[in-house]
């Protein structure tokens, strides 16, 4: 255990800066399996933040005057673990994959909103003013991919449905579709 709030930091910083790095190892495997064109470019969008998380990352190890340096960081491994046994899963819906890949994907964002948090916090308290700057500009980056991937989620669940379960009665599902749901789903509908 750390024995100073300095050090916790330090430490904390290590652990997201390795899962950062697995991340962008997982992503590109994530937009080549989703189906909706909506998550795949927000899957794309989210490879070229990371990287920039990871760039950023640095610049804070060096406001602190440390090198950059990762320590493994167990739970990124465990649910990127899961994201890949989801990824192997076979289904006949491509639109209750891309439901279960989106789960995937914002359980990794609400741990690094989690870690953001907490280091931008400590940060503060450190007086470490260039790092609370640098992290906040993640944090808030993180925030936006999670919502987005909401919003996704809420335009593909009725359509996971309808895929699985409502092949022949198109009209009552039609009837329960949200509003604004975009052309994609339209298009992929059988019949
Ligand atoms: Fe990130
Ligand atoms: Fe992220």
């Amino acid at each position: 255990m750390a024995d100073s709030l300095r050090e916790l930091f330090h430490e904390e910083l290590k652990d997201i800066y390795d899962a950062e790095q697995r991340i962008t190892k997982a992503l590109p495997k994530m937009a080549k399996v989703a189906d909706s064109e909506e998550l795949v470019s927000a899957f794309e969008e989210h490879l070229s933040e990371t990287e920039e998380h990871i760039r950023r990352l640095e610049e804070v190890f060096d406001s602190i005057e440390e090198s950059p340096a990762k320590k493994t960081c167990k739970a990124m491994v465990g649910l990127l673990e899961e994201g890949q046994e989801l990824m192997d899963e076979d289904t006949d819906s491509p639109a209750l994959k891309d439901a279960a890949l989106i789960a995937a994907a914002q359980k990794v964002e609400h741990y690094e909103i989690a870690t953001y948090g907490c280091l931008r916090t400590w940060a503060e308290l450190l007086g470490e003013d260039e790092a609370v700057r640098l992290l906040q500009i993640t944090l808030d980056e993180e925030g936006a991919t999670d919502k987005k991937l909401t919003e996704i989620a809420q335009s593909l669940n009725v359509e996971a449905i309808e895929q699985s379960d409502e092949e022949e009665e198109p009209a009552v599902v039609t009837q329960g579709r949200r509003a604004g749901n975009g052309g994609r789903s339209s298009q992929k509908r059988t019949r």
